[in-house]
């Protein structure tokens, strides 16, 4: 998606004005604690430049999808994880709207910094309610927009409040676009795209998209036993799109056709239940037990997908999505195989966020790697060609 005219952040004026900044700080949590802090790590160069320049920051995002407030999903954890960081307090808001959130923003004094409560306890913030997002516009003079992970959304925070308030994009957002519309419009050949994931359904649009642009595809995690369904295999209880089976079998006609080169596992780790604990087994694509499901890619699909990789140094690899059940310990294996081996190889290395963000942040390897992203959804979105609301509602340069 072209940028170029795009308001940023550098365009404001920002001393002495109270400044909505929408970041994404949207982590993943285990029983209350943070385990992967990255996107609110990404998020305080924005931060830190809107305090410095002595704006008054007014920080919002969602957390989780809470059907109603509770604590659990409350942002005061992540306040204070954003003290810890940027060694300065901020300021927690009982809410994101109301007199009292009205005050609190009415009294910051410049370089200041409070946060709004979860914007998704008011169901208005995804339904993109005008009402709420002028609300929230109230609070402020000026929007930032630095939520890359919710750009794919319409919703109050990310397009309602552009109406209300001059706009413009932060640091993050400008960064992921950048690196990202790069990698895909005018990468460094061959290109390498690996997917995985769950479905193939939630991926049908990017595939199409990425056929007409890449050298090389592979294909793994939940969505390559619907291939190999497709292919008259027998999957045993492994997540499987019967309904999908004939998308299955034209991307797999297309890409021959546009001289593709299609990767699918040949053989997977088979468990006999969805859990960690559960018995597994290497066994080739062809002979899941009736009783088992693919959980991982095997040692042969890894050698496969890690030569591929090998093969393309010099160029890019774009990844989204797991290639097995990485919140499994005993199912990680694959993704982490392949993301060591990309971190080995001298060559563009581009990671889509989401849930393949959190295994390849525990091998510790972020400075070899390129790029990773903080949006998942998002950058998939980027990647299938598709608008992006949350970016397309920013005003232009003047
Ligand atoms: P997505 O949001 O589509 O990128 O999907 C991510 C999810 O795919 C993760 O929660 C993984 O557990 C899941 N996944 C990856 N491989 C498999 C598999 N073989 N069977 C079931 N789910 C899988």
């Amino acid at each position: 998606m072209d940028i170029s005219g795009k308001r940023t952040i550098d365009d404001l004026d920002v001393r002495g004005k109270r400044v909505l900044v929408r970041c994404d700080f949207n982590v993943p949590l285990l029983n209350g604690r943070i385990t992967d802090d990255r996107r609110i790590r990404e998020s305080l160069k924005t931060i830190r430049h809107l305090q410095e320049n002595g704006a008054k920051v007014i920080a919002c995002s969602h957390l989780g999808r809470p059907e109603e407030p509770s604590a659990e999903l409350s942002l005061s954890s992540i306040c204070k994880h954003i003290e810890q960081l940027l060694g300065s307090p901020v300021k927690m808001a009982v809410d994101s709207i109301g007199a009292s959130v009205k005050k609190m923003s009415d009294d910051l004094q410049n370089g200041e910094i409070m946060l709004l409560e979860n914007l998704r306890f008011h169901k208005e913030e995804t339904q993109n309610d005008p009402g709420f997002a002028k609300e929230l516009a109230s609070l402020a003079e000026l929007f930032v927009n630095d939520a890359f992970g919710a750009a794919h959304r319409a919703h109050s925070s990310t397009v309602g409040v552009c109406k209300f308030l001059p706009s413009a994009i932060g640091y993050l957002m400008l960064k992921e676009l950048t690196i990202l519309s790069n990698a895909i419009n005018s990468p460094k050949r061959p290109l390498v795209s690996i997917l995985g994931g769950a479905k193939v359904s939630d991926k049908i649009g990017v595939i199409d998209s990425l056929l007409d642009k890449v050298d090389v595809l592979i294909l793994g995690g939940g969505m390559a036993y619907t291939f190999a369904g497709a292919q008259g295999f027998s999957v045993g209880r492994s997540i499987c799109e019967k309904d999908k089976f004939e998308v299955a079998l034209d991307i797999i006609k297309k890409a021959k056709q546009k001289g593709v080169t299609l990767l699918l596992p040949t053989d997977c780790i088979a468990a006999a239940s969805f859990h960690n604990e559960a018995d597994f087994k290497l066994v080739p694509l062809s002979q899941i037990p009736d009783e088992y499901m693919g959980m991982d890619i095997g040692s042969e699909t890894v050698k496969v997908f890690s030569a591929a990789i090998k093969q393309a140094a010099g160029g890019t690899v774009i990844w989204n999505g797991p290639l097995g059940v990485c919140e499994f310990k005993n199912f990680e294996k694959g993704t982490k195989s392949l993301a060591k081996t990309l971190s080995e190889t001298n060559l563009v290395s581009i990671i889509g966020g989401g849930d393949v963000a959190v295994p390849i942040g525990q091998l510790g390897i972020d400075e070899k790697l390129t790029h990773i992203s903080t949006g998942g959804g998002a950058s998939l979105r980027l990647l299938s060609g598709a608008d992006m609301p949350g970016v397309a509602a920013v005003a232009n340069k003047a």
